[in-house]
């Protein structure tokens, strides 16, 4: 065995991973990478189908972004945001803002000037003023957690008990905090101790829902559902159940469009805009996690045709960098992290509104103070990497390159409704989650123990493509910058590994 894989034999212990199963064999040891593809300590190449677990962006290794850090590096790598205030933070905050608050042209131009300005009023209500800078996604979601928590006790007294609703297989991280939010079994049976309570709403898992009365189909399950929107029923009758007992919910926590690591579930057109303006309606803040969504992962336009290709280019870029955006809801917290570098350094921001900011202000002695942060709160060359980041973001050469991406991907992934565990591809933007099946005409699952999507994904790596499952659905989330011929391989990696399970 290889050095380095020695090493890591001996002294690494990996996240999320049965260190018994790693010991059995020889770990892929990555050496360099560029582009999409990664390298091995042998040489070998891979595919990395999953942007490195959903975080970069442009590709391993982009010239525009190695510079912007070799840059920064001459000048300084870290100072506090402890008592200083740096330059590549503050710029990066006022960026953020921006992006954040731009919206798409208007939906319904027929519908007037009247409902515009509405919509333009509950904009600037909801508009994201202020950056909290910190780590990870788990600290983006933490830090909007104890804000939301704080700000609706100073609201309602400070002997209120703020509840939390979010949605059923959330996850949003692994810190404690994030931990309770999100509704993993797995998780509550191991740290339930650790927990507090927060509540959970179904989410609308189309393809699985008790309520879709459609056989299924070769298609994606959102497009030939049989429901009444008995989801949304749901979440309107939580928030009604939760007021009756006088302690109305704080916040609705979710993902807008997609729920990641719940298993690739995307929502059908018009649940966010429904659920969200039930939650206004209960006086709930809104918490939109964007971690995985965020960065223009979920697309350029839901179908796109040369037309809206045009026009996704000569509108701003960047109005369609949120889920969030792409669906007129504006939030109270916006949580990112994953993409904000790129993929490049480990960096998040979780963005607030001038309301809430105003809650915590105060005289020194009063306490209002946010009492959170962390050592590298504002980092100089996380900043420097997620401004040169969201500048490749905004040229019309990457809008071009995801539109192209996002049609690709549409195409190659049309050819897996032809095998018989393929029960469900689910597709928003660049990013698609292929649910395996026992037998696509009954949506007889997989037990977790046959290991299906985990053999899918080894076979997969033996032919040059890395990625990883979440449970039986396969996530393919590739770097914008894959060509259609590594698409090619990619697809085709899944088509002939997943012909395998039988
Ligand atoms: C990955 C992820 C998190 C947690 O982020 P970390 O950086 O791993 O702490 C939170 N929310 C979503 C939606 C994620 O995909």
């Amino acid at each position: 065995m290889n050095k380095l894989a020695q090493l890591d034999h001996a002294h690494v212990w990996h996240p999320f991973t049965q260190m018994r199963d790693w010991l059995r064999r020889e770990p892929i040891v990555i050496t360099s990478g560029n582009g999409a593809v990664l390298r091995d300590v042998h040489g070998k190449e891979y595919l990395d189908a999953n942007a490195s677990i959903w975080t970069n962006l442009h590709g391993h290794r982009h010239s525009k972004i190695n510079a912007a850090i070799s840059r920064q590096l001459k000048k300084i790598s870290h100072s506090s945001a402890l008592g200083f205030a740096n330059e590549p933070a503050s710029l990066l905050a006022e960026e953020l803002v921006q992006l954040a608050n731009k919206r798409l042209p208007a939906k319904r131009p027929a519908a007037g000037k009247l409902w515009n300005k509405f919509r333009d009023q509950a904009f600037e209500r909801h508009k994201l003023e202020k950056v909290f800078f910190s780590d990870d996604g788990s600290t983006a979601l933490e830090v909007a957690l104890k804000l939301a928590y704080e700000f609706t006790r100073r609201a309602r007294g400070t002997n209120s008990k703020p509840r939390f609703l979010s949605l059923a297989g959330a996850y949003h991280g692994d810190t404690i905090g994030a931990v309770s939010l999100g509704h993993v079994d797995l998780f509550h049976k191991a740290y339930g101790g650790m927990l507090f309570k927060t509540d959970q709403v179904m989410a609308p898992y189309c393809y699985r829902c008790p309520f879709n009365r459609a056989k299924p189909e070769r298609a994606d399950a959102r497009k030939y559902r049989k429901c009444s929107w008995e989801c949304v029923g749901l979440v309107e009758r939580k928030f009604s159940a939760q007021k009756k007992k006088g302690n109305p919910f704080a916040a609705f926590v979710f993902e807008p469009l997609m729920q990641g690591a719940a298993g690739m579930i995307p929502q059908p057109s018009g649940w966010l805009e429904q659920t969200t303006e039930i939650a206004r309606a209960h006086g709930a803040l809104l918490i939109a996690d964007e971690v995985m969504t965020g960065f223009g992962r979920t697309g350029i336009s839901c179908r796109i045709t040369r037309d809206t290709l045009e026009s996704a280019v000569a509108r701003p870029a960047s109005a369609a960098l949120f889920a969030t955006g792409r669906a007129e809801v504006q939030p109270d917290f916006l949580c990112v992290a994953k993409g904000l570098t790129g993929g490049y350094l480990p960096m998040a921001a979780t963005l607030t509104t001038q309301k809430i900011f105003d809650a915590f202000l105060g005289e020194y002695e009063e306490f209002r103070t946010f009492f959170h942060g962390h050592s590298f709160t504002g980092n100089q060359l996380g900043a420097a990497a997620a401004l040169a980041s969201l500048d490749i973001l905004q040229t019309e050469k990457s809008v071009r390159q995801r539109a192209q991406l996002q049609k690709n991907l549409h195409a190659e992934l049309q050819s897996l409704w032809f095998l018989p565990n393929v029960g469900d591809i689910r597709q928003v933007g660049l990013v698609a989650g292929v649910e395996l099946v026992k037998d696509w005409r009954t949506r007889e699952p997989f037990a977790l123990c046959e290991r299906a999507g985990i053999r899918v994904c080894e076979a997969m790596a033996k032919r040059g493509v890395l990625t990883r499952p979440v449970g039986n659905v396969i996530v393919l989330m590739p770097p914008y910058c894959t060509t259609k011929a590594q698409l090619q391989k990619i697809v085709a990696a899944l088509a002939q590994s997943a012909a395998e399970l039988g």
